[in-house]
């Protein structure tokens, strides 16, 4: 029998002040998992969106602004949801930045600050949490690679690097947990008009001289053969899809969510 109910469990989304994260955050809520929120932003809309959400959803909400690129705040983070709630029974490690130039132009601070952000906190999280987990049987941990984890694409060596390394994170953290209740799986979104996407189509529009809208089209005709954006809910959805008992013996996938984009 398939069951989504999450009430009682605590899920800790990084980066979710925004963008996918928010989505998921909403989603993993409305199935009445406590939320604890992740990410930069405004202190004050930070807290509004906290009360917003425990209120939408009956549900308990917190925030720990640790900087993903910092071990030892990420630490903190996981120190505090232990204290407060007993543990992070679902995990999705969300927060990501992108930069684009080629390799040979690749400022060495943003390859390392995307490597640190997009693929090593996403290990400090697993091995703090995973004790807990293991100890409870139960858990899920759920990656937010992308598509490019699966394909590459010129201008984004560091991005690439790092999603291709989260999708091989994912794959060994479900081998050492296939006899347990935990079950680690990666999401593989493709373009989802976030912030971090808006960037791309504002440097594609000065590039090429586009108005909005051309450059989001012009950005899609490129890699997603469905010309539409995946949206943040769609996401969530298969996220809640892969919390459920009807998941538990999904190990390890890298689920791409692109439009067709990896079908090519
Ligand atoms: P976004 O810019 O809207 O959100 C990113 C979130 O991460 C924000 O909450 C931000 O505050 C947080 N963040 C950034 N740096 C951080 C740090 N050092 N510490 C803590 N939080 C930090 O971006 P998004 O598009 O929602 O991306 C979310 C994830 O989805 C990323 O991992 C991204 O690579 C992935 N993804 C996005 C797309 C897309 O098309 N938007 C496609 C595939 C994968």
């Amino acid at each position: 029998m398939t069951s989504t109910n999450l009430r009682g469990k605590t899920a800790l989304v990084t980066g979710s002040t925004s963008g996918i994260g928010l989505g998921i955050a909403r989603c993993l809520a409305a199935e009445g998992a406590n939320i604890v929120f992740n990410g930069f932003g405004d202190a004050k809309e930070i807290e509004q969106l906290q009360a917003d959400v425990a209120k939408e959803f009956g549900i308990q909400t917190a925030y720990h602004g640790a900087d993903m690129s910092k071990p030892a705040e990420i630490e903190a983070m996981m120190k505090f949801i232990d204290e407060k709630f007993g543990g992070t029974d679902v995990l999705i490690n969300n927060a990501g930045i992108q930069h684009v130039a080629n390799v040979d132009e690749f400022p060495v601070e943003k390859w390392d600050a995307i490597i640190a952000i997009n693929l090593t906190s996403a290990f400090h999280t697993s091995r703090l949490a995973l004790p807990g987990m293991k100890k409870k049987n139960w858990g899920r941990i759920i990656n937010i690679a992308s598509a490019h984890g699966l394909v590459g694409s010129a201008g984004k060596s560091a991005y690439v690097a790092a999603k291709h390394g989260i999708v091989g994170l994912t794959k060994v953290s479900a081998l050492e947990t296939a006899t347990t209740g935990v079950t680690v799986n990666a999401i593989c979104p493709g373009f989802v008009l976030t912030p971090l996407v808006q960037k791309q189509v504002d440097a594609r529009a000065e590039k090429d001289g586009l108005s909005n809208e051309q450059a989001k089209h012009a950005l899609l005709a490129d890699k997603q053969p469905s010309g539409d954006f995946v949206t943040p809910e769609e996401l969530g959805g298969l996220a809640v899809f892969l919390c459920s008992d009807a998941a538990k013996q999904v190990r390890g996938v890298a689920w791409n969510v692109d439009g067709g984009w990896v079908a090519q």
